[in-house]
Protein backbone atom coordinates (compact mmCIF):
# COMPACT_ATOMS: atom_id res chain seq x y z
CA UNK A 1 0.00 0.00 0.00
CA UNK A 2 3.27 2.25 1.15
CA UNK A 3 4.45 2.08 -2.22
CA UNK A 4 1.64 3.51 -4.28
CA UNK A 5 1.13 6.73 -2.46
CA UNK A 6 3.34 9.80 -3.17
CA UNK A 7 6.09 9.90 -0.28
CA UNK A 8 4.92 13.76 0.62
CA UNK A 9 2.16 15.32 -0.97
CA UNK A 10 1.62 19.16 -0.09
CA UNK A 11 -1.71 20.88 -0.99
CA UNK A 12 -2.57 24.80 -1.41
CA UNK A 13 -0.29 24.88 1.64
CA UNK A 14 0.44 28.94 2.48
CA UNK A 15 2.53 30.03 5.15
CA UNK A 16 2.86 33.49 6.73
CA UNK A 17 4.90 35.31 8.56
CA UNK A 18 3.42 38.43 10.86
CA UNK A 19 0.51 38.19 8.24
CA UNK A 20 2.92 38.42 5.44
CA UNK A 21 2.62 35.47 3.04
CA UNK A 22 6.06 33.56 2.32
CA UNK A 23 4.77 31.08 0.90
CA UNK A 24 1.61 31.05 -1.57
CA UNK A 25 -0.99 28.21 -2.83
CA UNK A 26 2.07 25.37 -2.67
CA UNK A 27 0.94 21.92 -4.33
CA UNK A 28 3.81 19.21 -4.75
CA UNK A 29 3.88 15.57 -4.77
CA UNK A 30 7.43 14.01 -4.23
CA UNK A 31 7.06 10.47 -5.42
CA UNK A 32 9.28 8.05 -3.26
CA UNK A 33 12.71 7.19 -4.40
CA UNK A 34 13.86 10.30 -5.63
CA UNK A 35 16.55 12.76 -4.57
CA UNK A 36 15.10 15.90 -4.60
CA UNK A 37 17.15 19.49 -4.88
CA UNK A 38 14.50 22.76 -3.88
CA UNK A 39 16.39 25.68 -5.32
CA UNK A 40 15.75 29.50 -4.78
CA UNK A 41 17.20 32.55 -4.28
CA UNK A 42 17.27 33.30 -0.66
CA UNK A 43 14.31 33.92 1.12
CA UNK A 44 11.94 32.26 -1.12
CA UNK A 45 10.72 30.16 1.10
CA UNK A 46 12.87 26.94 1.42
CA UNK A 47 13.30 26.29 5.11
CA UNK A 48 10.11 27.35 5.61
CA UNK A 49 8.43 24.60 3.50
CA UNK A 50 10.63 21.88 5.41
CA UNK A 51 9.53 22.96 8.36
CA UNK A 52 6.07 23.61 7.69
CA UNK A 53 5.76 20.27 6.30
CA UNK A 54 7.98 18.99 9.57
CA UNK A 55 4.77 20.50 11.45
CA UNK A 56 7.33 22.89 12.48
CA UNK A 57 5.53 25.98 11.52
CA UNK A 58 1.77 26.10 10.96
CA UNK A 59 0.56 26.95 7.59
CA UNK A 60 -2.17 29.61 7.43
CA UNK A 61 -3.95 27.24 4.89
CA UNK A 62 -3.52 23.83 3.25
CA UNK A 63 -2.19 20.35 4.31
CA UNK A 64 0.34 17.79 4.21
CA UNK A 65 0.86 14.29 3.76
CA UNK A 66 3.30 11.92 4.55
CA UNK A 67 2.84 8.85 2.79
CA UNK A 68 -1.18 9.39 2.68
CA UNK A 69 -1.06 10.48 6.37
CA UNK A 70 -0.38 13.89 8.50
CA UNK A 71 3.30 13.98 9.59
CA UNK A 72 2.17 13.47 13.20
CA UNK A 73 1.25 10.03 12.51
CA UNK A 74 4.05 9.43 10.76
CA UNK A 75 7.30 10.90 12.04
CA UNK A 76 9.25 8.06 12.80
CA UNK A 77 9.65 7.26 8.80
CA UNK A 78 11.65 11.11 8.70
CA UNK A 79 14.41 12.11 8.99
CA UNK A 80 15.35 15.87 9.76
CA UNK A 81 19.11 17.30 9.31
CA UNK A 82 18.75 20.97 10.39
CA UNK A 83 20.58 24.30 8.70
CA UNK A 84 24.00 24.32 10.16
CA UNK A 85 24.33 26.33 13.50
CA UNK A 86 20.60 26.72 13.82
CA UNK A 87 20.94 24.35 16.95
CA UNK A 88 22.15 25.84 20.14
CA UNK A 89 23.52 23.51 22.31
CA UNK A 90 23.76 24.52 26.11
CA UNK A 91 23.71 21.37 27.73
CA UNK A 92 26.57 18.67 27.58
CA UNK A 93 26.21 16.22 25.71
CA UNK A 94 28.67 14.02 23.64
CA UNK A 95 28.63 13.42 19.47
CA UNK A 96 27.66 9.32 20.14
CA UNK A 97 25.08 10.59 22.47
CA UNK A 98 23.44 12.72 19.54
CA UNK A 99 23.58 9.92 17.37
CA UNK A 100 21.58 7.71 19.59
CA UNK A 101 19.14 9.72 20.12
CA UNK A 102 18.45 9.34 16.78
CA UNK A 103 17.41 5.55 17.36
CA UNK A 104 14.73 6.36 20.69
CA UNK A 105 12.09 6.30 18.04
CA UNK A 106 12.72 2.58 17.24
CA UNK A 107 13.37 1.66 20.71
CA UNK A 108 10.16 3.39 22.39
CA UNK A 109 10.33 4.65 25.48
CA UNK A 110 11.07 2.13 28.03
CA UNK A 111 14.27 0.75 26.45
CA UNK A 112 17.27 2.21 26.51
CA UNK A 113 19.77 2.50 23.92
CA UNK A 114 21.92 -1.04 23.89
CA UNK A 115 24.98 -2.25 22.40
CA UNK A 116 22.98 -2.53 18.93
CA UNK A 117 22.49 0.82 18.86
CA UNK A 118 26.23 1.54 20.42
CA UNK A 119 27.60 -0.08 17.36
CA UNK A 120 25.10 1.12 14.99
CA UNK A 121 26.05 5.00 16.28
CA UNK A 122 29.61 4.51 16.09
CA UNK A 123 29.34 2.97 12.44
CA UNK A 124 27.44 5.82 11.14
CA UNK A 125 29.82 8.33 12.74
CA UNK A 126 32.31 6.94 11.01
CA UNK A 127 30.47 7.11 7.80
CA UNK A 128 30.35 10.64 8.31
CA UNK A 129 33.85 10.66 9.17
CA UNK A 130 33.18 11.93 12.90
CA UNK A 131 34.44 8.82 14.85
CA UNK A 132 37.73 10.25 16.09
CA UNK A 133 35.14 12.63 17.83
CA UNK A 134 33.01 10.78 19.25
CA UNK A 135 33.33 11.59 22.99
CA UNK A 136 33.65 15.35 22.16
CA UNK A 137 30.71 17.75 22.98
CA UNK A 138 29.10 18.87 20.54
CA UNK A 139 29.34 22.54 21.50
CA UNK A 140 32.82 21.70 20.89
CA UNK A 141 32.55 20.68 17.64
CA UNK A 142 32.46 23.33 14.18
CA UNK A 143 29.47 23.88 12.56
CA UNK A 144 30.08 21.52 9.64
CA UNK A 145 31.12 18.80 12.43
CA UNK A 146 27.66 19.46 13.94
CA UNK A 147 26.05 19.25 10.68
CA UNK A 148 27.86 15.66 10.17
CA UNK A 149 26.75 14.51 13.58
CA UNK A 150 22.91 15.01 12.60
CA UNK A 151 23.17 13.73 9.31
CA UNK A 152 24.76 9.97 11.47
CA UNK A 153 21.75 10.39 13.66
CA UNK A 154 19.29 10.97 10.82
CA UNK A 155 20.95 7.49 9.35
CA UNK A 156 20.83 5.63 12.33
CA UNK A 157 17.51 6.77 12.32
CA UNK A 158 16.30 4.57 9.35
CA UNK A 159 13.79 6.72 7.74
CA UNK A 160 12.02 6.27 5.04
CA UNK A 161 12.25 10.30 3.92
CA UNK A 162 14.95 12.43 5.10
CA UNK A 163 14.95 16.44 4.71
CA UNK A 164 17.91 17.77 5.07
CA UNK A 165 18.19 21.61 5.01
CA UNK A 166 21.66 23.25 3.07
CA UNK A 167 23.94 20.26 4.21
CA UNK A 168 27.09 21.40 1.79
CA UNK A 169 26.47 25.48 3.40
CA UNK A 170 30.38 25.55 4.40
CA UNK A 171 31.54 22.18 4.25
CA UNK A 172 34.85 21.47 2.37
CA UNK A 173 35.15 19.52 -0.60
CA UNK A 174 35.74 16.12 0.95
CA UNK A 175 33.01 16.36 3.20
CA UNK A 176 30.58 17.27 0.50
CA UNK A 177 31.59 14.61 -1.22
CA UNK A 178 31.04 12.04 1.26
CA UNK A 179 27.65 13.44 2.20
CA UNK A 180 26.61 13.46 -1.16
CA UNK A 181 27.62 9.82 -1.64
CA UNK A 182 25.44 9.08 1.49
CA UNK A 183 22.57 10.84 0.28
CA UNK A 184 22.89 8.64 -3.23
CA UNK A 185 23.63 5.53 -1.35
CA UNK A 186 19.93 6.60 1.34
CA UNK A 187 18.67 6.90 -2.52
CA UNK A 188 19.91 3.30 -3.76
CA UNK A 189 17.88 2.13 -0.64
CA UNK A 190 14.72 3.33 -1.53
CA UNK A 191 14.83 6.53 1.09
CA UNK A 192 13.15 9.56 -0.73
CA UNK A 193 15.84 12.67 0.10
CA UNK A 194 14.51 16.43 0.06
CA UNK A 195 17.76 19.09 0.15
CA UNK A 196 17.70 22.80 0.00
CA UNK A 197 20.65 23.09 -2.30
CA UNK A 198 22.02 26.45 -3.01
CA UNK A 199 24.58 25.45 -6.03
CA UNK A 200 23.12 25.13 -9.03
CA UNK A 201 26.05 24.13 -11.30
CA UNK A 202 26.03 20.85 -9.53
CA UNK A 203 22.15 20.14 -9.46
CA UNK A 204 21.99 17.67 -12.42
CA UNK A 205 25.05 16.21 -11.05
CA UNK A 206 23.91 15.33 -7.53
CA UNK A 207 19.67 14.70 -7.97
CA UNK A 208 17.60 13.67 -10.27
CA UNK A 209 14.71 15.43 -8.95
CA UNK A 210 14.00 19.30 -8.64
CA UNK A 211 11.58 22.03 -6.85
CA UNK A 212 11.89 25.25 -8.21
CA UNK A 213 10.77 27.69 -5.34
CA UNK A 214 10.35 31.38 -5.43
CA UNK A 215 7.14 32.19 -2.60
CA UNK A 216 5.12 30.09 -5.28
CA UNK A 217 6.02 26.74 -6.55
CA UNK A 218 7.65 27.61 -10.44
CA UNK A 219 7.94 23.89 -11.02
CA UNK A 220 8.51 20.51 -9.64
CA UNK A 221 9.82 17.12 -11.34
CA UNK A 222 12.85 15.36 -13.05
CA UNK A 223 16.00 17.30 -13.18
CA UNK A 224 16.19 16.61 -16.38
CA UNK A 225 12.98 17.61 -18.11
CA UNK A 226 12.59 20.97 -15.98
CA UNK A 227 16.32 21.62 -15.10
CA UNK A 228 16.40 24.59 -17.76
CA UNK A 229 16.90 28.02 -18.69
CA UNK A 230 13.14 28.96 -18.55
CA UNK A 231 12.40 27.68 -14.92
CA UNK A 232 15.45 29.17 -13.67
CA UNK A 233 15.07 32.49 -15.16
CA UNK A 234 11.11 32.22 -13.62
CA UNK A 235 12.89 31.17 -10.20
CA UNK A 236 15.83 34.10 -9.95
CA UNK A 237 14.28 36.71 -12.17
CA UNK A 238 18.07 36.78 -14.17
CA UNK A 239 19.62 34.59 -16.96
CA UNK A 240 20.27 31.19 -16.57
CA UNK A 241 23.89 31.39 -17.36
CA UNK A 242 24.50 34.76 -14.60
CA UNK A 243 22.49 32.27 -11.83
CA UNK A 244 24.85 29.21 -12.45
CA UNK A 245 27.81 31.23 -12.49
CA UNK A 246 26.98 32.73 -9.39
P1 LIG B 1 14.97 30.43 2.35
O1 LIG B 1 15.19 29.16 3.12
O2 LIG B 1 14.47 30.16 0.95
O3 LIG B 1 16.14 31.35 2.34
P2 LIG B 1 13.15 31.06 4.50
O4 LIG B 1 12.15 29.98 4.47
O5 LIG B 1 14.23 30.96 5.54
O6 LIG B 1 13.79 31.24 3.05
O7 LIG B 1 12.45 32.46 4.71
C1 LIG B 1 11.37 32.88 3.88
C2 LIG B 1 10.94 34.28 4.30
O8 LIG B 1 10.38 34.23 5.59
C3 LIG B 1 12.08 35.28 4.37
O9 LIG B 1 11.59 36.51 3.90
C4 LIG B 1 12.40 35.35 5.83
O10 LIG B 1 12.91 36.61 6.16
C5 LIG B 1 11.06 35.10 6.48
N1 LIG B 1 11.18 34.41 7.77
C6 LIG B 1 11.79 33.21 7.99
N2 LIG B 1 11.67 32.84 9.29
C7 LIG B 1 10.99 33.83 9.90
C8 LIG B 1 10.54 34.05 11.24
N3 LIG B 1 10.77 33.15 12.21
N4 LIG B 1 9.85 35.18 11.51
C9 LIG B 1 9.59 36.09 10.53
N5 LIG B 1 9.97 35.94 9.26
C10 LIG B 1 10.66 34.84 8.93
Amino acid sequence: MKEQQPAIQVDDLTVAYNYKPVLWDIDLTVPEGVLMAIVGPNGAGKSTLIKAILGIIDPIAGSVAIYGKPYKEQRKLVGYVPQKGSVDWDFPTTAVDVVLMGTYGKLGWIKRPGKKEKKEALEALEKVGMLSFKNRQISQLSGGQQQRVFLARALVQDAAIYFMDEPFQGVDATTEIAIINILKELRKAGKTVVVVHHDLQTVPEYFDWVTFLNVKKIATGPVKDIFNDDNLTKTYGINYKVAINK
